[in-house]
């Protein structure tokens, strides 16, 4: 009879038969965040607010929101965007799952999500160690704002873990870094990290242990999962390598589930809530060609740095995947797609040859001027992990925030170039590169 015929849910997925580029594309399962029964891509959530159809109704939703203990496994009911609504939610129970955490809070940009990772894991007088290399405006917010809140920042070389024993206090409330970090892709053992936070831990009380946090943007999940590696929070710019099309902008924290309910408060409460239409664009078109994007990306990678490695003209090059550079074992350790392959990720770090400091900046000025008139596949602007190679000078861009006698100590060359890599032809992007240092 067809009245017996009821929309009904698909069966649960056996997550180990397939693999995570196909769980990229179908979600982790069947989601309860929305009834998929007439959809196959996800429709876009355009409403503000929720109809609630009792006051009760309206006194539970707000009961359970930032309340995971009391949700339980219970569809949430949605009240305001800025609380939750399911874009969001579908695209966080992905990237939980990608990154291997437990839950994830989007934000409406990286820079909210390290805000808020950050601002549940510290109150003021507390204490942060982080790397010498770090995103230009992470650098900002650690110099211009935390003062004001009176938390400390120690900022020391990484990679020698040890490091930390020289700034460590009790104050200490987090380790934070980038691995690759940007621009210089130097790379931080998150393992040898998490054993020494784990030993320090041990004899600290609840409330005092350490929380690493780690910055994945460069290397995206595909490349590295850091909670596997020992991490407590990953955080990642959605705008770059995730996000993959340069179309939105979002940030998110992956975590521990009993972190989730004190995220969700610090985004109602400061406001960096991702739009809705972002969310659902990197649901649809971000994540689920992740792992195409990121497998040419990586094989373009390598050929460029093999021949910039052996160009004449070019004084260093640092990408995770040459054996010759200093981090290329340690990356081979950490780096490593869902399929057990060494995957050393989409960006490049280089350095031209020149005669003195001032030759080579006159050098690197004219061959970025000379990309940015001719090259067709390289585009001077900064952000990465894009369909289109971008190509950017971090001492004056990006990093325009390190006061040039802090350069070096950061790890930033004056005359360094970063170059994110995109979809096109390694070939036609080989070609641009070798027309443009014979200019110079
Ligand atoms: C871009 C970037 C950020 C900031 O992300 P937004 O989405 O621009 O706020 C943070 N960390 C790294 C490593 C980045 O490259």
């Amino acid at each position: 009879m067809a009245n017996e015929i009821t929309t009904k849910k698909r069966a649960p997925v056996d997550d180990t038969k397939y693999s995570m580029d196909t769980h990229m594309i179908y979600g982790k399962d069947v989601s309860d965040k929305w009834d998929y029964s007439h959809h196959v891509t996800a429709p876009i959530s355009s409403s503000t607010t929720f109809r609630l159809d009792s006051v009760e109704r309206g006194t539970q939703g707000f009961m359970q929101f930032a309340n995971t203990e009391l949700l339980g496994d219970q569809a949430p009911i949605f009240i305001y965007d800025r609380l939750g609504e399911p874009n969001k939610d579908m695209l966080e129970e992905n990237l939980a799952y990608v990154e291997k955490g437990e839950t994830a809070v989007s934000f409406a940009s990286g820079m909210g999500a390290i805000s808020a990772a950050l601002g549940i894991l510290t109150n003021s007088s507390d204490e942060i160690i982080t790397h010498t290399t770090l995103y230009g405006c992470t650098i900002s917010l650690f110099n211009n704002w935390y003062p004001r809140y009176k938390i400390k920042v120690s900022t020391i070389d990484l990679s020698q873990p040890k490091n930390i024993f020289n700034v460590l206090t009790e104050k200490t409330k987090v380790v934070y870094f980038e691995t690759p970090a940007n621009p210089n892709l130097e790379i931080v053992d998150v393992g040898a990290i998490a054993e020494i936070v784990k030993e320090v831990n041990k004899t600290r009380e609840d409330q005092y242990q350490i929380k690493i946090v780690v910055d994945n943007t460069f290397a995206t999940p595909f490349c590295q999962r850091p909670i596997e590696l020992g991490a407590d929070f990953v955080i990642h710019s959605l705008t770059k390598g995730i996000g993959g099309f340069g179309t939105d902008m979002g940030g998110v924290v992956i975590g521990k589930k009993k972190y989730r309910d004190l995220l969700l408060l610090y985004r109602k409460d400061f406001g960096a809530v991702l739009n809705t239409k972002s969310a659902w664009a990197i649901l649809t078109y971000g994540l689920p060609t992740l792992a195409v994007r990121l497998r040419h990306q990586i094989k373009s990678a390598m050929r460029i740095a093999e021949f910039l490695n052996s160009h004449p003209k070019i004084e260093f090059v640092n990408y995770p995947g040459l054996s010759s550079y200093k981090y290329y074992d340690l990356a081979k350790k950490q780096m490593i797609d869902f399929n057990g392959n060494f995957a050393p990720g989409s960006m490049l770090y280089f350095g031209l040859k020149g005669n003195s400091p001032a030759d080579t900046k006159e050098k690197t000025r004219m061959f970025m001027n000379y990309v940015a008139d001719n090259a067709y596949t390289m585009t001077l602007a900064v952000s990465l992990g894009h369909t289109r190679t971008l190509i950017e000078h971090p001492a004056s861009m990006t990093h325009s925030v390190v006061p040039p006698e802090e350069l070096a100590e950061r790890g930033i060359d004056p005359g360094g170039v970063r170059l994110a890599i995109g979809l096109e032809n390694t070939d036609d992007i080989l070609l641009d590169l070798d027309e443009a240092l014979r200019i110079i």
